[in-house]
Parts: structure tokens; C-alpha cells; sequence
């Protein structure tokens, strides 16, 4: 672009030809949620600052480092949302629809977080999500895992992903390891930066860095599971049972500590070995005090988040969208008499068959240059407007691709001959 000006770093356009996945996708999704009785809601993308800081949790790499945040001109702190579990609550709780009630709620759409752009790490992305509030489980969370084991079968991703799980217990079971977990990085050295300022304010968060020296370090320390309680187990392997006998296949994997501070209980990770470093498609978990940690009563709940970027990717990646044409039928039109009765063809067409995608060809030009055209549509069938059609009456039909021969007929033959050869 001459201005220099581009699409800002880590964000993406989506292209005309990228649309049928997202359609794809978003259908899936959409009626996935539907068939399990979840309701959609639509968030604000700005919130209070506030907000995400409580919710997320201060010392977290999404709110220390990844909040595009700013103050808006009337003094207010607001931040895209970089995620929406917490916009989630604030909304139940401010609009009473937890008050001795429960919710099953799902969502869709872009979420911003200022991290290093790569494959499959962008700063604007897309997350498909559901939350259930007011049932403590773990009928819910399996619920959940069978939802999205689902989808992996619906969309023939069922052997490329597998699930982690893990249980983090209670805030009270968290406390104790956390001691533990400080003893042991004292006795460790090489701590990098991050892990050091976090040693004394959030320790949990240091299991989940991504810096590789760390990673080697986390291998060596406490498990939070070996801290867990009778209770917090229980839960735990009700789950599991639940999972088991429903021929749902997991992995115990105690690293698992999400980047988020509100879980509690079962968290896991839906995660894929096709996609390189970015290999979490799908996670969640169990929150049961983030609703009373938000100022409402206090309420059982459990969620997960998908990443759509991530999702599409894993299906172009092994042809597992179908491909549609964006375009049935091409119609081709010379001359001025032919023009204005070939905007009504396709008015006739669109009334009569809705579900056939017509383009007009609009700019005129010669017949080559208009079936040229029509050719790169993409189009089955074109529909033919010259002198000839227009002195009889007729419309003619070419098949673009395929072999048929070119035919001429009436206008009812051309309805009936679309209804018959486009599929609905
Ligand atoms: P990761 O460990 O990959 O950073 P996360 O734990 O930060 O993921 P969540 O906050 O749990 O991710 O979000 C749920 C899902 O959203 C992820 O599993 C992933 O598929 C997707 N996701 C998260 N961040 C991004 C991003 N920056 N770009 C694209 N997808 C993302
Ligand atoms: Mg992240």
C-alpha cells in the first residue's frame, strides 16, 4: 500500500476465500452448543480493567503483559477483553440470572492479547466458549468433555487430540503447596526474571512458563496433587470414572496448571500434536470462587475455551472442510435488452429458489470476457442472455464444470432444472 499502512501486527484479515472454513466452523460450533441446551450471550469487547485484573488474577502473564489497555476520554480504565470467562461472570452476576438458578451459557468471538505473534499465536483471535454456573459437578464437567469429544468425532479430529486433565483442589489445598512450592524454587538457582518477581506473589504461575530453562526446573518440582484432599480426589476420580465408562480416553497429566489464576478442581487441555508449539486447541476447567470473588453469591462453575485459529488450521491442515462454491449459477448477459431482463432472471431465481447463490455479472463486457469470469467464480451453471434468448424467450444453460451440453429453454425449465441440479 503506498501509505505503508498495514493490518496491525499479529492481527489478521479474513479473506473471502478463508470464509467457507469460518462458516464451517462457526455452524458446528453453534449447533454443538444448541444440541446440549446452551444459551448464547453477546459481550462488550471492552470491559473495566478491573475486571479482567480480579478476575484473571494481578500477577498472570495475560494481565502483566498481554491487556490492551487504555483510558478512555472520560477518565474510565477499559481493556480489550483478552479473554471471556470473566466478562461471563460479571455478566450472570449484574444481570441476576444466577440467583438461585442455574446457567448454561456459550459464546463466540475476538479476543486480544499483546503476546509474540506466531503461528497460531495472534494478538486478535478467536474463541468459541461455554460456561455452566450453579452445579457443582462433576456430572457438568463431563458433560462438557463429552461436548467437545463430540465435536472432535463430528469433524473427524478424533484420533488428533487428545485430553490432559488435572486437578488443582481447593484455594485452601493450593495454600499448603504453595509453601512447598516456595521452598523448593529458594532451593533452586537459576530462576529467570519472571519466576524470581513471582517467587513471593504467585508461585503457581511459574509451572506454566514457556521459557525452556524453566520448564527443565518445573520438571523437578512438588506435584499440587500429592497435596490434594480426600474431597478434592474424590471429585477428581468421579470424573475419571465418569470418563472411563464412557469410552472417553484421557491422560492424567499433574503439569497442567492453566494461565489463569480462578480454577479450582479439574482442569484440562484438549491438545494436538499436529500443530507444532501451539498445540492447545481447547481448555478449561472447574472456578467455583470466581463468582463470590467477583461480589456474587457464591456459585459452583465450569467452562471451557476453544481457539478457532487453531481449530480451522487443524482442519485445512488435513482437508477435513468441506468444500462448497461460494457460487452456483453465473449469469452472463449482452446487450441493454439483455441486461435488464437478466436482473430480473436472477430476482426471479433468488425469490423462487433461495437456496441457489446467483451472481450477476455486473460491468458488462463481451460474452468471452463475462464467461472468463464466471469460470473464476467458481459457479456449476451459467445462465446465458444474448439476442438469441431475448427474441425467443429463452434462457440458455452451460455447465462450467463438467460436461453437458449447452441447452436452451424456457424460463419455468431453467427453475426446474436448478431445483433438480443444485444441491440444497
Ligand atoms: P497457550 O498456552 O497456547 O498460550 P492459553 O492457556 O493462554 O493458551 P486459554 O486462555 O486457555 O489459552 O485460551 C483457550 C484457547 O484459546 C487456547 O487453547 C488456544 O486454542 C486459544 N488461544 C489462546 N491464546 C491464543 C492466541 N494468542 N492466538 C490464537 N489462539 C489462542
Ligand atoms: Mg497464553
Amino acid at each position: 500500500m503506498s501509505l505503508g499502512i498495514k493490518v496491525v501486527k499479529g492481527m489478521k484479515d479474513i479473506l473471502p476465500d478463508e470464509m467457507p472454513a469460518w462458516y464451517f466452523v462457526e455452524q458446528q460450533l453453534k449447533s454443538l452448543a444448541l444440541g446440549y441446551g446452551y444459551q448464547e450471550i453477546r459481550m462488550p469487547i471492552l470491559e473495566q480493567t478491573e475486571l479482567f485484573k480480579r478476575a484473571i488474577g494481578e500477577v498472570t502473564d495475560i494481565v502483566e503483559k498481554e491487556m490492551y489497555t487504555f483510558e478512555d476520554k472520560g477518565g474510565d480504565w477499559l481493556t480489550l477483553r483478552p479473554e471471556s470467562t470473566a466478562q461471563s461472570v460479571r455478566l450472570v452476576i449484574e444481570n441476576s440470572l444466577i440467583r438461585n438458578q442455574s446457567q448454561r451459557v456459550w459464546y463466540m468471538g475476538p479476543m486480544f492479547r499483546r503476546e509474540n505473534p506466531q503461528k497460531g499465536r495472534y494478538r486478535q483471535f478467536h474463541q468459541f466458549g461455554v460456561e455452566a454456573f450453579g452445579l457443582p459437578g462433576p456430572d457438568v464437567d463431563v458433560e462438557q468433555i463429552l461436548m467437545m469429544a463430540r465435536l472432535w468425532r463430528a469433524l473427524g479430529l478424533h484420533d488428533k487430540i487428545v485430553l490432559k486433565l488435572n486437578s488443582l483442589g481447593t484455594l485452601q489445598e493450593r495454600l499448603t503447596y504453595r509453601e512447598a512450592l516456595i521452598q523448593f524454587y529458594q532451593s533452586c538457582k537459576d530462576l529467570d526474571e519472571d519466576s524470581t518477581r513471582r517467587l513471593h506473589t504467585n508461585p503457581m504461575r511459574i509451572l506454566d512458563s514457556k521459557n525452556p530453562k524453566m520448564i527443565e526446573i518445573n520438571q523437578r518440582a512438588p506435584l499440587l496433587i500429592d497435596f490434594l484432599g480426600k474431597e478434592s480426589m474424590l471429585h477428581f476420580e468421579e470424573i475419571q470414572q465418569h470418563l472411563s465408562k464412557l469410552e472417553v480416553a484421557f491422560e492424567v497429566d499433574p503439569r497442567i496448571v492453566r494461565g489463569l489464576d480462578y480454577y479450582t478442581h479439574i482442569v484440562y487441555e484438549w491438545v494436538t500434536t499436529h500443530l507444532g508449539a501451539q498445540g492447545t486447541v481447547c481448555a478449561g476447567g472447574r472456578y467455583n470462587d470466581l463468582v463470590s470473588l467477583m461480589g456474587g453469591q457464591a456459585t459452583p462453575s465450569v467452562g471451557f475455551a476453544l481457539g478457532i485459529e487453531r481449530l480451522i488450521m487443524l482442519l485445512q491442515d488435513n482437508n477435513l472442510i468441506p468444500v462448497k462454491p461460494a457460487v452456483d449459477i453465473y449469469v452472463v448477459a449482452e446487450g441493454e435488452a439483455a441486461l435488464s431482463k437478466a436482473l430480473l432472471l436472477s430476482e426471479i431465481i433468488r425469490s423462487k429458489l433461495p437456496f441457489v447463490k446467483v451472481l450477476m455479472n455486473c460491468g458488462q463486457g463481451s460474452f468471452k470476457s463475462q464467461f472468463k469470469r464466471a469460470d473464476k467464480s467458481g459457479a456449476l451453471y451459467a445462465l446465458i442472455l444474448g439476442d438469441n434468448e431475448i427474441q425467443t424467450n429463452t434462457v440458455s444453460i452451460k455447465a462450467l464444470r463438467g460436461e453437458m451440453p449447452q441447452m436452451t429453454t424456457t424460463i419455468e425449465q431453467t427453475l426446474a432444472f436448478l431445483q433438480e441440479h443444485i444441491k440444497q
